[in-house]
């Protein structure tokens, strides 16, 4: 199993590669974005330790440029940062986990073990309602064949109807799932606002709303 951990605090680093080399693995090291990316498109690696605060490029940046070059190494991303958006965020960009700085080392090595594990079938299959195509692989979507913009909020909101075709969805639903909004108090009225960018780029009848219910993907 060949390792390619990307991090710059070089005690760290060193300390990384000596103890997953004792366990076996094959490791690369890589300190800042930049070489990561090149590395990770040159490497036939099996997973990414990606630490987000990088110099150069974050590791945010490097996994989306990777994902949008459709390469799927399984990555875990490695941060101090541990808001509940950071997580979301490292997630939505296209990492397969997360683990918060600082970390045991034991915990590592058990989710990378984890993360390698369930690597067989990395690529998720496209959801398709009428003219609508949405590639969870490549994040893009298409109304009868062309391309359509979407942000990252609308594109998660999306996703989440797809998902969830045939039944009503509450607006609180919307918060906790597609904005990981759980007590950070944003107003129901947020999802309001998204449906009708959706509804915009994508047809005003594709979402129904459902009087003092929610919302529901239309037949
Ligand atoms: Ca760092």
């Amino acid at each position: 199993m060949r390792l390619l951990v990307v991090e710059d605090e070089a005690r760290l680093a060193r300390a990384l590669r000596r103890g997953l080399t004792a366990d076996g693995f094959t490791v690369d090291v890589a300190p800042d974005g930049v070489s990561a990316l090149t590395r990770a498109r040159e490497g036939q690696y099996d997973a990414v330790l990606l630490d987000v605060m990088l110099p150069g490029l974050s590791g945010y940046e490097v996994v989306r440029r990777l994902r949008a070059e459709n390469n799927w190494v399984p990555v875990m991303m490695v941060s101090a940062k541990d808001g509940p958006y950071d997580q979301a965020d490292g997630l939505d960009y296209g990492a397969d986990d997360y683990l918060t700085k600082p970390f045991d080392y034991v915990v590592l090595l058990a989710r990378l073990r984890a993360l390698l594990r369930r690597q067989s079938d990395p690529r998720p299959p496209v959801l398709s309602h009428g003219d609508i195509r949405l590639d969870p692989a490549t994040r893009v979507v298409t109304l009868a064949g062309a391309d359509v913009s979407l942000s990252r909020r609308e594109y998660g909101l999306l996703e989440f109807f797809l998902r969830h075709p045939d039944r009503v969805v509450t607006k609180t639903e919307l918060l906790d799932r597609v904005w990981d909004a759980r007590g950070v108090g944003y107003e129901p009225n947020t999802v309001e606002v998204y449906v009708g960018y959706l509804r915009r780029k994508l047809g005003s009848g594709v979402i129904e709303t459902v009087r003092g219910a929610g919302y529901r993907l239309a037949r």
